[in-house]
């Protein structure tokens, strides 16, 4: 790693504060100058590795790892240290993984954020993983998160509709949950009663009754299912289906004839069907309860200051026509400039594939079909799939097509 490829400007204050030396007692800790830094960059995340030279810091932006700055052993130390007494940890190394956290606010008079700091012993010494805790950041309305207006209308009637299942799917990351809150957020516009069942309930949402599974007291997935089926709610929402558990206590729900809201691990929106039958759900339940299914992915969008139009590659145009893709004619590719921080891209943005269950489908699930037939079917009716959105949203210009192939999306029917 050469020195230029470290990103210094994102952290001001700290290489301030390093070039002038350790100052004497009473100054501000080293350790804030790098969180009120790493804030600035809107960064999630914040690490010291220890390597044979001293430590690299990187920062988490918009879900990519950054190297922003190099520090010897005596000074990244002294910050694993000052990290570590914040975090209530103990100072001297061990070997075991240890957690801990602790409040910090930029000024006085702000809200404080939760920040949590795992150390970890690596052969090189030891690491320091500090992550901001906040709440996901939620939508006004579902088309901001990315959705098409095919999409939105296709959840704008299921939240009409009532007594059957939307399944938000993607793999860790993917930005399922500020999905769902941005529709919990809509469903507290209307005149319904929302009840959610979480395992833990990480953030409160004000004007929305959420239980929390406490298996100690014996509220599970099962029981706290039938406590808030009494409480007669019009939509509920479960964290994550993620056994055989949460996959029943989902269905009991929509079985009463609620509307259920969850999110499931599933890397597209017909991969969602082979997952419930893993979890032990019939292909008859599935049927007759799944009615809306968002697969999703993100993106980084471009920023929109610098962004430069480029001919997409021809190795990119060939391995796309290679499985059945229109290339873009035109893309776009990020350059840097200040109002990016020089990365060029700023924000992150959803890729979605929207499958609204017609009764074909149905038929289909019920005859046993395997993801291949029902993606194909989707496909006849013109629904986009995630790849064709990511394509859609390369060549507007939001994002690059250098992003979208990362994201890893099944690429062929
Ligand atoms: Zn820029």
């Amino acid at each position: 790693m050469t020195e230029e490829s470290y990103k210094r400007h994102l952290l001001p204050a700290l290489s301030a504060q390093l070039e002038a030396g350790q100052t004497a007692g009473g100054a501000t800790l080293e350790a804030f100058a790098l969180l009120d830094d790493a804030l600035r960059a809107r960064a999630t995340d914040v690490h010291l590795d220890p390597d044979r030279e001293g430590y690299r810091i990187r920062l988490r932006i918009d879900g990519r790892m950054v190297d922003a700055l190099r520090a010897d052993t005596t000074q990244g130390g002294r910050l694993v240290n000052q990290f570590k007494v914040l975090a209530k940890l103990n100072p001297v190394p061990s070997l075991v993984t240890a957690e801990g956290g602790f409040r910090w606010s930029r000024d006085e008079g702000e809200e404080q954020i939760h920040l949590r700091v795992t150390a970890v012993h690596c052969i090189t010494g030891e690491k320091l993983a500090i992550r901001f805790l906040a709440p996901p950041r939620t939508f006004d309305d579902i088309v901001e998160l990315g959705i098409g207006e095919q999409g939105a209308l296709g959840i704008r009637r299921w939240m009409d509709a009532t007594g059957s299942m939307l399944l938000v799917a993607g793999p860790t990351g993917a930005g399922k949950t500020t999905t769902l809150y941005t529709l919990l957020g809509q469903l507290q516009l209307t005149d319904s009663h929302v009840v959610t069942l979480e395992n833990p309930v990480e953030f409160s949402i004000p004007g929305i009754n959420q239980i929390q599974v406490d298996l100690e007291h014996g509220l599970d997935f099962a029981s706290g299912t039938r406590s808030l089926l009494r409480l007669d709610p019009d939509y509920v929402l479960i964290g994550e289906v993620r056994d055989r558990e949460s996959a029943h206590a989902a269905l009991s729900v929509t079985s009463s004839g609620r509307s259920l809201m969850g999110t499931l691990h599933s890397r597209d929106a017909v991969g969602v069907i082979t997952s419930m039958r893993q979890l032990g759900l019939t292909d008859g339940e599935i049927s007759a309860n799944l009615g809306l299914v968002i697969a999703q992915r993100l993106v980084r969008r471009l920023c929109q200051h610098c962004r430069e139009q480029a001919a997409p590659e021809r190795s990119d145009c060939e391995w796309l026509e290679a499985i059945g893709q229109v290339p873009p004619a035109l893309t776009w590719r990020a350059k840097g400039c200040p109002q990016c921080d020089g990365l060029g891209f700023r924000g992150r943005i959803g890729v979605f594939e929207i499958w609204q269950l017609a009764p074909e489908d149905h038929a289909r699930i019920l005859r046993h079909a395997d993801e291949s037939e029902l993606r194909r079917s989707l496909l006849e009716r013109g629904v986009d799939l995630m790849l064709a959105d990511g394509l859609a949203k390369a060549e507007a210009g939001i994002t690059s097509l250098r992003e979208v192939f990362r994201m890893g999306a099944i690429l062929s029917a």
